[in-house]
């Protein structure tokens, strides 16, 4: 039969009733770390069994349901634990959502009979929804391995973890007059307010819609800052801290008072048909100095990379922007 208009989920519904499912409970990560995926706890009457179902709607063929449609049989005695979990709860449907946050939704829906539950919140199960972590935990228990990192951050203000989600996430945050306080810490204000003063974004430039810096510190770190769309940006450096750091406060502050100073720009020369030959032929890197004998990169993600300036003894680059001092250029000079 053709059904014109029919949702994704409707589908996997009809196809599960047909099996003889009956929903208890879902759980719909939506746009979660770039995830969409559909989780079920079931009971199949005919067999007097409840079952975990999932499926991962961005690798989904529609066509063939049957092979993307994971199950997995629920011991008897968790499976009573979940539903006696669900039908403790007394609260009535809720929507927490906080605007600050991109995608990462999480809507779980509680069928008890005739009555339907909505829990709804982004990113972090709220403090008060405690009464949810059980049934999640459950469920999740019959999850592959490599599900865990969403239950662990769903579960991440219960964890004390909230700061390092959200550092690896975009944020609504305005670039230019932003609230400061609202996503940096006082001491990463402070000291990067300090690090920028002491003139340590030492690179800073705005390549398409990203802004890349190196900022000295310990070593020199990368930091990058990417326009979203819609005000949220993606606050990034290799330091990996937990929370936003100084490194990408100072940045921010140079970027505001347009301090910029282009990275060098060098060109591979390399003539053998190596992998770094294939990947970097006929294009430009972003280029940061000299570290032993190698080569300072940004590669096009925006993630270090150490070349050997030296191929069978041969300078392989080659600069195409210096600095007024030709620094770069003089550099190299020494290899050739
Ligand atoms: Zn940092």
């Amino acid at each position: 039969m053709f059904r014109k208009n029919e949702s994704i989920f409707d589908k996997i519904n009809r196809y599960l009733t047909k099996k003889g499912h009956e929903l208890v409970m879902s759980v719909f990560l939506s746009d979660f770390n770039n995830h969409d995926i559909y989780i079920r706890f079931d009971y199949v009457g005919k067999l007097s069994v409840y079952k975990i179902v999932w499926v991962d709607l961005k690798f989904i063929d529609e066509k063939h349901l049957e092979d993307y449609i994971n199950q997995q049989i629920v011991t008897k005695y968790v499976a009573l634990q979940i539903v006696d979990k669900i039908l403790e709860i007394n609260k009535e449907s809720s929507y927490k959502i906080d605007p600050d946050i991109k995608g990462d939704r999480v809507e779980m829906i509680l069928y008890r009979g005739e009555e339907v539950r909505e829990f709804v919140f982004n990113r972090f199960l709220p403090i008060d929804w405690d009464f949810l972590i059980d049934p999640l935990a459950l469920v999740f228990s019959y999850l592959p391995r490599s599900m865990e990192v969403f239950l662990n951050e769903i579960f991440a203000i219960f964890d004390g973890t909230k700061e390092k989600y959200n550092s690896l996430k975009p944020v609504k945050f305005d670039l230019m007059s932003g609230d400061d306080d609202g996503i940096f810490r006082s001491q990463a204000i402070l000291q990067g307010t300090k690090c920028y003063e002491d003139d340590r974004v030492e690179f800073l430039e705005k390549v398409d819609d990203h802004y890349l810096a190196i900022v000295e510190g310990a070593v020199q770190y990368l930091v990058n800052i990417k326009d979203y769309g819609d005000g949220y940006l993606f606050l990034w450096c290799n330091c990996r801290s937990d929370y936003y750091c100084k490194h990408i406060y100072a940045t921010i502050l140079a970027i505001r008072d347009k301090k910029f100073k282009p990275f060098y720009k060098v060109v591979y020369k390399g003539k053998d048909e190596t992998l770094l030959d294939k990947v970097m032929t006929g294009k430009y890197f972003l280029c940061f100095g000299i570290e032993g004998d190698k080569l300072l990169l940004i590669t096009a993600e925006s993630m270090i990379f150490k070349a050997d300036i030296l191929v069978d003894n041969k300078c392989v680059f080659e600069v195409i922007e210096d600095d007024d001092d030709y620094s770069l250029s003089k550099a190299l000079d020494r290899y050739k």
